[in-house]
């Protein structure tokens, strides 16, 4: 459907309905003032026809007077019966005179005139045969036709006692009548006989205009087919013969005029009637239409996001400004959600610090303005192991607990952020930074209490300063980083930035391409294993070894596991070597076992490989080229990796273990971990962490813990191994404590395969 504008509706409808009113009521108006001036014509004729009954009433009264006296006087008996033809024409003149007759003569009781007065000049030959009829009725009245003109006429005996002559008196009807009437009526008037031929007698107006006109008042139309006259008509009997009607003729001339006339008026009223209301209807739907034009605008406004202005309709009406409110309330209601949108687009939902990103930006957006900051970056090796441990509820508790107690700290909320488990904080007044950060550390390792635990969690915090250590927001927030990885890694509460780090770290990032491209090298090049053997304790066999990775680097010379094996962690890079190791191990195995030597070989994964589904496929793959079975390997996760895995569905520690694989628990008691937890895990092994062994015969502690655990790993059915084994007291103890294998050099450092080989030919020899 096609939309208009809402005006231009408006005012079409104004329109249509006004003319459409003015139109009905202009021809009711039309019609009703019709049937009026239709009725007042009526009327008027009514009143004619009345005032003519009254005149020829009044007139025959008159003839009937005078003809009495007449025919009662005495002196005019005696006159016409002796043939005094001059007393009778005198009275008859007298009476002629004093009412005015016309007609006025005296008849024999044959018809023949005997005496007339002296105005009628009529001869007997001319007179009706009245005489007869009178004489047969003993009166005769009525209209008749005598010689030419038309009387009103009366006759009467004249008895002596009886009749001896008649007496005659009449009045014409004429023309003078005629406008007598009209004057009388304010009607034409018109007498017309008929006898042998119609014939007007006597009119007022043209005898064609009396023949026009109409008869029918109540037909008569002031709209259609005009007729000039309206008339109607009396019917009188002529004396002898013949009729007269008598016609009252209203002239419609005037009545047209004073209808036109009242009928432009009305048309012309409804006219203006209709033009103002049109001007009306204009003004009020230029009132409704413009607020509703405002509203709109309003509302295009807001679906533009500008929600400052109030939307204002100025209407007084009521919808209109109802629905401005309306609009309002919604502007809120957008507004605040907008902002609460805004606010979780930038905040971190869980502690509700602004999000690593946006504090990023605003530091790189306000670098200008600041003259120094300190950046803090706020770590504890104890939160992700709490996660581990405890799940993820408890590890969120903390992390909500730690961004609270960080709050007295920080100037405003918009200047500390968390990532994943790190914090940063920027400082702006630096003058007490040193208190500033040992208060932080002393509010963060107050106990937690989650969950009906209490929980104890060491942090470190590394801090960078802008303008000193770096002078772009980037390289302030990197070296924050690395300085926490250097307090960490040397066990600091507090660690600045040392210049130099920075090219460390790209140091770093050369080292583990260059790690990749050793991997990626078929031949045997700088990246080899080696092999530390294990031994049992029962009977002293050697049948079991640890694979070690060794990195022997062309500039750098030795480069530790511990220090690549992290890395590879973080770039992604550890799965592929991983597969690498596995495959080496396999070969080496199979190696042996051509020289005769079954050797089992543990190899370390970490806790990224068990998310691994290819590395899964990768050793299944490589047992099946090399012919080997599950006992052939075994495998080495760190504790807080057994923890982290359990549970999981992608678990493949589990899985391993489905297939017959033996699983150790390595470092055990350096993580968060109990052996409580470890039951769930489906581990065969634990292997004590070398920070408990390595001073085993001098530290009574280390013998407690050692012990302990020993005694709790065989009660879960779990066979132990320490590692760091350097001395013989240590491997005496060990031994008493029911310890089942024993790796360290005291037994021997991890060699290449050939060294290793040879080892074991001097081993198994002075075994
Ligand atoms: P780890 O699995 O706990 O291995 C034992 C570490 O203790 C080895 O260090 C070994 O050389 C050392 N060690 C053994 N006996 C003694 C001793 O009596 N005294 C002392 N002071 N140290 C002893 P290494 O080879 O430097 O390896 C360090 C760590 O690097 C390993 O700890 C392991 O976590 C990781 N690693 C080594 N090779 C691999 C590998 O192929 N894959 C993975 N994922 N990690 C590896
Ligand atoms: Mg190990
Ligand atoms: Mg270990």
């Amino acid at each position: 459907m096609a939309t208009k504008p809402f005006r231009t509706r408006l005012l079409g409808q104004f329109i249509g309905l006004s003319i459409t009113i003015g139109l009905l009521i202009t021809l009711a108006v039309l019609f009703a003032t019709e049937r009026n001036v239709q009725a007042r014509v009526e009327q008027q004729m009514l009143v004619g026809e009345k005032v003519l009954q009254a005149l020829i009433e009044t007139r025959q009264n008159l003839l009937t007077g005078s003809a009495q006296i007449l025919t009662s006087d005495f002196g005019f008996k005696k006159a016409v019966a002796v043939g005094d033809r001059a007393t009778t024409e005198s009275a008859l003149s007298n009476q002629a005179r004093r009412i005015g007759a016309d007609l006025m003569l005296l008849l024999s009781l044959e018809g023949d005139i005997m005496a007339r007065d002296s105005n009628t000049a009529i001869d007997s030959q001319q007179m009706p045969p009245l005489a007869n009829m009178a004489l047969s009725k003993g009166k005769v009245a009525g209209f008749s036709r005598i010689g030419d003109d038309l009387y009103q006429v009366i006759v009467l005996p004249v008895k002596a006692p009886t009749p001896i002559a008649l007496t005659v008196v009449g009045f014409r009807v004429d023309q003078e009548l005629a406008e007598k009437l009209k004057e009388l009526t304010n009607l034409d008037i018109a007498f017309i006989t008929h006898a042998s031929r119609d014939e007007v007698t006597a009119s007022t107006l043209d005898e064609s205009q009396v023949l026009k006109a109409d008869n029918e008042i109540h037909g008569l139309s002031f709209f259609s087919q005009r007729v000039s006259h309206i008339k109607s008509s009396s019917e009188f009997d002529l004396l002898w013969g013949g009729s007269m009607d008598v016609v009252l003729l209203s002239h419609l001339d005037s009545v047209y005029r004073d209808f036109d006339r009242l009928s432009l008026q009305i048309v012309g009223t409804a006219l203006v009637a209709v033009l103002l209301s049109l001007i009306l209807a204009a003004i009020s739907s230029k009132r409704l239409v413009e607020p509703v034009s405002k509203l709109a605008s309003g509302a295009r406004r807001i679906a533009r996001g500008h929600y400052e202005e109030p939307v204002e309709a100025d209407s007084e009406v009521l919808e209109l400004s109802e629905l401005s409110q309306a609009i309002n309330g919604m502007q809120d209601e957008i507004r605040q959600r907008e902002e609460k949108i805004l606010y979780q687009a930038n905040h971190d939902h869980l502690t509700g610090l602004l999000l690593s990103a946006k504090l990023l930006q605003s530091l790189r957006g306000e670098l200008s303005n600041l003259r120094e900051f300190a950046l803090l970056t706020i770590g504890s090796p104890q939160l992700r192991d709490i996660n581990n441990a405890f799940g993820h509820e408890v590890g969120d508790a903390c992390l909500v607990e730690v961004a609270k107690r960080l709050e007295p700290f920080t100037a405003s909320q918009s200047h500390a952020c968390r990532i994943r488990n790190y914090f940063k904080l920027r400082i702006d007044d630096v003058s007490n930074l040193e208190t500033l950060m040992h208060d932080v550390i002393a509010t963060l390792e107050m106990p937690y209490w989650v969950q009906g635990l209490r929980l104890q969690m060491n942090f470190n915090i590394g801090v960078a300063h802008y303008p000193d250590q770096a002078d772009d927001a980037d390289s302030v927030w990197r070296r924050s980083n690395m300085a926490l990885d250097t307090a960490t890694s040397e066990q600091l509460k507090i660690g600045y930035y040392r210049d130099g780090e920075d090219q460390k770290r790209t140091a770093r990032v050369e080292l583990i391409n260059d790690l990749r491209k050793q991997l990626q090298n078929k031949e045997q090049g700088e990246v080899f294993m080696a092999y530390q053997p294990k031994r049992r304790l029962d009977d002293n066999t050697v049948s079991h070894a640890e694979a070690l990775i060794r990195w022997v680097h062309p500039e750098l010379g030795f480069v530790s596991p511990e220090d690549f094996i992290p890395l590879a962690e973080q770039t992604g890079l550890i799965n592929e070597l991983s597969r690498w190791v596995v495959s080496q191990v396999a070969a080496q195995i199979a190696r042996w076992r051509s020289q005769g030597i079954r050797m089992s070989v543990a190899i370390n994964l970490s806790a990224e490989d068990l998310f691994n589904a290819e590395t899964r496929l990768h050793i299944e793959k490589v047992l099946h080229d090399f012919d080997l079975e599950p006992s052939a390997i075994s495998f080495e996760v760190t504790e807080s990796a057994v923890i982290r895995d359990n549970g999981d569905e992608r678990n493949l520690i589990g899985d391993l273990r489905d297939k017959g694989f033996s699983i150790a628990v390595d470092d055990f008691g350096t993580g968060y971990s109990s052996l409580e937890q470890l039951k769930k895990v489906p581990v065969s092994h634990l292997k004590i962490d070398k920070s408990f062994v390595l001073q085993l015969a001098q530290n009574r502690e280390d013998q407690i813990i050692v012990r302990s655990t020993i005694e709790l790993a065989h009660q879960l059915g779990l066979e132990v191994i320490a590692e760091g084994v350097e001395d013989a007291q240590s491997e005496q103890l060990l031994k008493e404590y029911g310890c089942d294998w024993v790796q360290g050099y005291y037994l021997a450092k991890p060699m290449n395969a050939d060294d290793f080989n040879e080892w074991l030919a001097s081993h198994n020899e002075t075994a």
